[in-house]
Order: C-alpha cells, then sequence, then structure tokens
C-alpha cells in the first residue's frame, strides 16, 4: 500500500509553505507539498532576468509590507529584508503626479500651492455631495474620499480597466487601503515594516521548505488521478489536506464559476539605463490600455553593480476577466460573489480532513502579510489538531 505522509499540502504559495514548515517544525510532521506549476512560492515567485540582471516578479510586482509583529517576525526568519520603501507616480493628461493622492497631487492637480488647512478644506468641499453617508461602493468610496475631480483624474479610468466592472458594483473596501494624505508624504504604505527580500522572492521561499521532512513535487494537478496525492486517493486513505486552490474547483464548480480578475503582461525591453525613473508608473487615463508599467530593475538600487546599466526590462499590466484555465488572480466580490462564496465555505467547512486556506481557497484578496498570518493562525487552529491524531 501507498505510505503517505502525516499531511499533503496542495500549493506551494505562501499559505501553503507556511503551513508546511510549521508542521515539519513544531510536530516533525512529514509533508509532501504539491504544485501544478514548475516552481515554487505561487504568485509571489520570481526570477532573475539574464539580460539586465532585474529581478522579474512573474505574477506582477509584490512588495512586502506588515504592522503584525509575528508576521515580521516570522519572514526574518527566512531572509534579510532591503531598505525598500513603495513609491508610486502616475501618468495623468501629459503629467506625472505622485500617488497615493498628497499634497503634492492636490497642488500640483489645482495647480495651487495649497496648505494642508486649505486643502482639506477644498477636498471636504468637493466630497460634499455625500456628507454624511457610509459608502458602500467603490465610486462613492472614491468620491468621498478625495473629491469628485481628482476621483475622476487618479480612480475612475484606473479602476475601470483594472476591473471592467462599474465602480458602483466594487466593495468600497478595494480602495479603502489607498491613504489619501494632506502633507507632501508619499509613501505608499503605512506599515510599520516594509521592504523586499534581500536575496530575491525564491530564495526566501526555497528556505522556508529547506527541511528533509519537506519535500516538494511540482507540475502535479491534486485532481490528476493518476498522480498518488489527487483528491479521491488522499480522501480514501484518510491523509489531512490543506487546500490552497480555487474553492470552487475543488468542488468541480458545483454551486457555479466565482469570478476572478486575471491579469496579462507585455513584455517590452528599451536600450537605456532607466525608462521611468520609478519602479512602477501607473497610468490613470482610458487612452493607454494597461493599467500600470513595472520597471523591476528599479526595485533593487542596491543591486546596481551587478544590472546592465545599457538595457532595462517593463512589463506592462492588462487586466481582464478570467476564463477557466486562466490564473485566477483577484477576487472580484460584487454581492452575488460573496454570497456564492459562503455557499462554498459550507461545503468546506463538511469536509472532514481538509482545510482551506490563502487566496483563492477563502476567496479573499489579500496582500502577502495576511496569508502568512491566516496560515499561522489556520495551522494552530485547524490544522494541528488533525495531525496531532
Ligand atoms: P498562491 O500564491 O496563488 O498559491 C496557490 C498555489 O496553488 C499556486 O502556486 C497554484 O499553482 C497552486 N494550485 C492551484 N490549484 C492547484 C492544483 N489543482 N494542484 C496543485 N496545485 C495547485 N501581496 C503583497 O503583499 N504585496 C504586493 O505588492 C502584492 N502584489 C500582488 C500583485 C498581483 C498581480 C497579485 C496577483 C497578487 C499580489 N499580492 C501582493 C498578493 C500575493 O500574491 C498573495 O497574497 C499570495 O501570494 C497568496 O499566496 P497563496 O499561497 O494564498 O496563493
Ligand atoms: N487605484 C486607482 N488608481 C491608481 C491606483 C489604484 O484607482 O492609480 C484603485 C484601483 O481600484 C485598485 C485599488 O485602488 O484596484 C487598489 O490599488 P493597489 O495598487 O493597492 O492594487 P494592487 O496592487 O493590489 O493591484
Amino acid at each position: 500500500a501507498m505510505q503517505y505522509p502525516d499531511l499533503v499540502v496542495v500549493g506551494a504559495g505562501l499559505f501553503g509553505l507556511t503551513v508546511a514548515q510549521q508542521a515539519a517544525e513544531r510536530c516533525g510532521a512529514s509533508v509532501r507539498v504539491i504544485d501544478i506549476r514548475d516552481h515554487i512560492g505561487g504568485n509571489a515567485y520570481s526570477y532573475f532576468d539574464e539580460e539586465t540582471g532585474a529581478e522579474i516578479h512573474k505574477y506582477g510586482a509584490h512588495l512586502f509590507h506588515t504592522s503584525n509583529a509575528r508576521v515580521w517576525e516570522y519572514v526574518n526568519r527566512f531572509t534579510e529584508f532591503t531598505d525598500y520603501v513603495h513609491r508610486v507616480y502616475a501618468t495623468h493628461d501629459g503629467e506625472v503626479y505622485p500617488l497615493p493622492t498628497n499634497l503634492g497631487t492636490i497642488n500640483q492637480f489645482f495647480r495651487a500651492h495649497y496648505t494642508p488647512a486649505e486643502a482639506k478644506a477644498l477636498i471636504e468641499e468637493q466630497a460634499g455631495e455625500l456628507a454624511g453617508t457610509d459608502p458602500q461602493n467603490l465610486n462613492d468610496k472614491g468620491i468621498q474620499l478625495i473629491g469628485r475631480p481628482l476621483y475622476e483624474a487618479f480612480i475612475k479610468n484606473y479602476t475601470a480597466k483594472q476591473w471592467q466592472t462599474d465602480p458602483a458594483d466594487l466593495p468600497a473596501d478595494i480602495i479603502k487601503r489607498l491613504p489619501v494624505r494632506y502633507n507632501y508624504d508619499n509613501r505608499y504604505f503605512k506599515d510599520t515594516w516594509e521592504g523586499l527580500p534581500k536575496d530575491g522572492y525564491t530564495a526566501w521561499m526555497e528556505r522556508m521548505v529547506a527541511d528533509p521532512r519537506i519535500e516538494v513535487s511540482l507540475g502535479v494537478d491534486f485532481f490528476d488521478e493518476s498522480q498518488p496525492f489527487n483528491k479521491a486517493a488522499l480522501q480514501a486513505a484518510g491523509v489531512p489536506v490543506v487546500y490552497t486552490g480555487p474553492i470552487d474547483r475543488y468542488f468541480d464548480y458545483a454551486l457555479g464559476d466565482l469570478k476572478w480578475r486575471t491579469v496579462d503582461f507585455k513584455e517590452v525591453r528599451y536600450d537605456e539605463d532607466d525608462h521611468f525613473g520609478c519602479p512602477v508608473m501607473n497610468f490613470s487615463d482610458a487612452d493607454v490600455p494597461y493599467t500600470r508599467a513595472i520597471e523591476f530593475k528599479n526595485f533593487n538600487p542596491e543591486r546596481r553593480e551587478q544590472q546592465n546599466h545599457e538595457r532595462t526590462v517593463v512589463w506592462e499590466e492588462y487586466s481582464r476577466f478570467a476564463e477557466r484555465g486562466d490564473e485566477p488572480y483577484y477576487p472580484i466580490n460584487t454581492e452575488a460573489d460573496k454570497a456564492l462564496y459562503e455557499r462554498y465555505a459550507e461545503l468546506a467547512a463538511a469536509e472532514p480532513k481538509t482545510v482551506f486556506g490563502g487566496r483563492l481557497g477563502t476567496y479573499k484578496y489579500y496582500d502577502m502579510h495576511n496569508v502568512i498570518d491566516t496560515a499561522l493562525t489556520a495551522f494552530d487552529e485547524q490544522v494541528l489538531p488533525l495531525i496531532a491524531d
């Protein structure tokens, strides 16, 4: 008979790797991690580009940031972080503005020299049409945050390109995380800790599973019954499973498909050292078909000695609805999607030896630090009791 490990983890993203690492370290459990892709790391995976020396984040730009001490302590066991601080610029109507909306953006946009108090009064007046309401959708929330003129310049078209959904049908919390500042601080994130992994994302995540009790099998599909770690076989043998793939796929889409957005990247190379002068340039207007462009070299100025100074690589990001078979990236999360997810979550709760986690397994718009935090909690509360049996 097949000798199964103590735990099978489906998906070598940050959720799966965190659970695998904890199971091996804290319980001495034998763990098999499988992933359908040919690399570990899930969407945080990166590789080094030979020509330019840039670290390319294969599934889109990934910036690590957190205010959670448990998570920060945990990730620092596997990697050091650079002192990178994320800053984003936006091209709108032939000009480049700093984001997120701050006093620099406001004064440039209104050709003014407002003080913080004056700018605040102006935006409050412009947001006045929604004063005293509690906006539930992205359109109203955006207008309430920055007023209609700035909303229409920097949010409306960008959001339409990114989500292809009427902003009135999108949840407000998508942009709650974008701050508005009445000073010149243009840090994108307001977390306590921020940085990029010193030797790259993949080196970080390889160290998480550098334990002889953890085995990783790549190019393996959980639903392929010709491989030993498939859903039916593991269920029959009663092996505990942590599943981080799409929750609707797990149940063979029995209740219908959850909606996702995917991203396509178009690579462009320039005979220049630096094309944008920053790592991320957003394009706010409808006439540029992509949402943003990523110039990877600029994430790691500390690697300048190892980089090519004559060439640079840029990825333009195009967003669209995901069909089955596309990479599901962002849960769309309309009210109907949330209701459907709740019905899948009920099915998931009834699966005796399977724990669902991560962005895909719980249909949540999670950052890396959220994924690690929820993985540590899920390990304690759900996985530990299963493998202690
Ligand atoms: P994933 O990384 O998606 O891992 C799930 C794994 O399961 C995948 O490797 C997949 O191949 C595997 N899998 C699925 N189905 C099967 C199957 N049937 N059999 C076997 N394996 C399977 N977070 C930040 O903190 N900062 C950022 O700047 C940031 N930027 C982002 C930009 C983009 C474009 C995207 C898409 C995400 C971004 N994130 C960012 C979020 C971050 O990627 C996620 O929070 C995190 O990587 C999710 O980890 P996970 O383990 O839940 O899922
Ligand atoms: N957003 C926008 N204009 C911008 C940047 C962001 O309207 O220039 C909105 C958009 O709706 C987006 C959300 O803010 O989905 C969150 O942006 P963020 O950059 O945090 O998204 P992510 O990096 O996760 O794609």
